[in-house]
């Protein structure tokens, strides 16, 4: 019998009352493994009320006790490493090591979150004028959201409520309804660790709880990740009922490989950005440039054999290089992309596409793929494949190299591949892409800088974790003040300035 999920409201497990549910995968098998409840707009209300009543009191608790919570959480994260990390990969389908990584990256935005009673300091002026002193405060927003992807599904649901939660807000989180166990069992550790019921809600559901958080008044903000065209909708929709709202969407990474780079570390690299996950990555490698035909056809050579002894194995196998991707309709999306560039003239030099995994004809299994002379005009450049596959677009120069990503409509991260400084630091100060790597492939910043793509990989101004977080969740308070020894007699009807 496959189980049935649950919301997480005002610290309760609640059954859904909707009626309508999703089939939630183990895509190593391709069996059915729970039903997760999808939400009406009665019960993501409900989440709110409950939120809403919760945020007042835990606003007013002081951020050395708000981080204590934090600290708890991360600890017991750590206690329950392997189970997490198996659930997140039987749901999800990446690798254990690989859903661990996904575990890390998030509690270290946990870590950052800690630092909450420096991070939510103000500022303060004395004497800014005669008498007058000047002082500035952080407050939190009050009930705010975050609408989550199946990609990184413990990772992402901590860069949202982590931040919110220390900054003093209530949160309603969204995950993806294609693997939501991993953040349901987040927010549960939560709880255990302290946090008081209601401040961190868990409502599962698709676009009509989306649509429900973007026009709730009592929501103040808004924080989603996924797909471009999503990105956009919520972004548009939530910042016209007048939220605060950052968008994070698709991706389409390059790499420029230039001739002086060492191409058995380019090959490696390759292999482990493009590949890993499946290619179900937004900082995921999907092009590759080499510049200059001699560097294309070392690459190529280089590349080939490692593509084509890639190791697709099961989730929990140790030695699997990646898993099933995270549903049959995403192995049948990527597959149709290697069609397409097969009718669009691109030379397609591993074919993955047959491969079966023997025993699990069932699940959701695609190999490798690997296309050489891909062009910009081509629909498997332009648009995001997400899967494992990788495209090599050769440049004639470094010039040609450095306008491909910048003139791409995706600006989330790139990568330059060099032994010359002057080369890696022209392209770190031009190209028009939000997150650079110099001989590093997947530039995912730490908790402590910010991460966000530039053009439609990202909507909104602030970016997400390091400092942009806590100025996101939180809105600043500016108080003038002056004790009445120091007012001046009669009325003042002029501007007030401080000479
Ligand atoms: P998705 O856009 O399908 O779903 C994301 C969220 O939006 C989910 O919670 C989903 O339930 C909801 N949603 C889906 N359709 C909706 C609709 N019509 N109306 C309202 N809500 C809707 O994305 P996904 O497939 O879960 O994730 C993969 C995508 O996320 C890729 O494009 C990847 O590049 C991107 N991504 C971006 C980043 C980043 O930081 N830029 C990070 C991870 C993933």
């Amino acid at each position: 019998m496959t189980a049935e999920l649950y919301h997480l409201i005002g610290g309760e497990k609640v059954k859904g009352t909707s009626g309508r549910f999703s089939d939630v995968f183990w895509p190593m098998t391709g069996e059915v493994a729970a039903k997760v409840p999808l939400a009406s707009e009665e019960e993501l209300r409900a989440a709110v009320e409950n939120a809403k009543a919760a945020q007042p009191a835990w606003a007013a608790t002081n951020p050395q006790k708000r981080a204590r919570v934090m600290l708890k959480f991360l600890h017991l994260c750590q206690e329950n490493y392997d189970e997490l990390a198996e659930l997140l990969a039987r749901e999800h389908g990446k690798t254990i090591p690989d859903a661990k990584g996904d575990i890390q990256r998030g509690l270290e935005v946990v870590e950052f979150a800690c630092g909450i009673p420096h991070l939510q300091k103000g500022e303060f002026t004395e004497g800014a004028g005669p008498g007058i002193d000047m002082f500035s405060m952080r407050q939190p927003l009050g009930v705010v959201a975050g609408i989550t992807p199946f990609n990184f599904p413990a990772m992402i649901p901590m860069w949202k409520f982590a931040p919110a939660i220390v900054s003093g807000n209530a949160f309603i989180l969204k995950p993806s309804e294609r693997d939501p166990s991993v953040p349901l069992r987040l927010a549960e550790l939560m709880l255990e660790a302290g946090l008081p019921k209601g401040i961190l809600n868990v409502v599962n559901g698709d676009k009509v709880a989306v649509d429900a958080i973007l026009d709730d008044p009592d929501i103040k903000a808004v924080g989603f990740v996924g797909s471009t065209p999503i990105a956009e909708y919520v972004y548009t929709r939530a910042t016209a009922s007048g939220k605060r709202a950052h968008c994070f969407g698709g991706a389409k990474n390059h790499m420029v490989i230039m001739p002086d780079a060492d191409l058995d570390q380019v090959a490696d690299a390759l292999i482990g950005a493009g590949y890993g996950s499946a290619g179900e990555r937004c900082m995921a490698i999907s092009v590759a440039v080499p510049v200059g035909e001699e560097t294309a056809n070392r690459l190529i050579e280089k590349l080939t054999p490692r593509v084509e002894a890639l190791k697709i194995g099961l989730s929990t196998d140790p030695d699997a290089d990646f898993g099933p991707m995270v549903t049959a309709e995403a192995v049948e999306r990527t597959k149709g992309y290697v069609d397409l560039g097969i009718e669009e003239g691109a030379k397609l030099v591993v074919d993955g596409r047959d491969f079966v995994m023997q025993g699990y004809e069932d699940g959701f299994y695609m190999g490798g793929c690997l296309f050489d002379n891909v062009t910009p005009d081509m629909r498997i450049y332009k648009e995001e494949i997400f899967g494992p596959v990788l495209s090599v677009v050769r440049a004639k120069d470094y010039e040609e190299a450095l306008r491909l990503p910048s003139e791409h409509e995706y600006g989330n991260g790139v990568a330059i591949y060099t032994r010359d400084g002057d080369t890696a630091r022209d392209f770190m100060t031009k190209v028009n892409v939000g997150m650079v790597g110099v001989n590093v492939p997947i530039p995912v910043p730490l908790a402590y800088y910010t991460f966000g793509g530039w053009k439609r990989s990202g909507f909104g101004d602030l970016n997400q974790h390091g400092p942009d977080a806590i100025r996101f969740y939180t809105k600043t308070k500016t108080v003038t003040q002056r004790w009445p020894s120091g007012v001046k007699e009669g009325a003042e009807f002029s501007i007030p300035t401080m000479d």
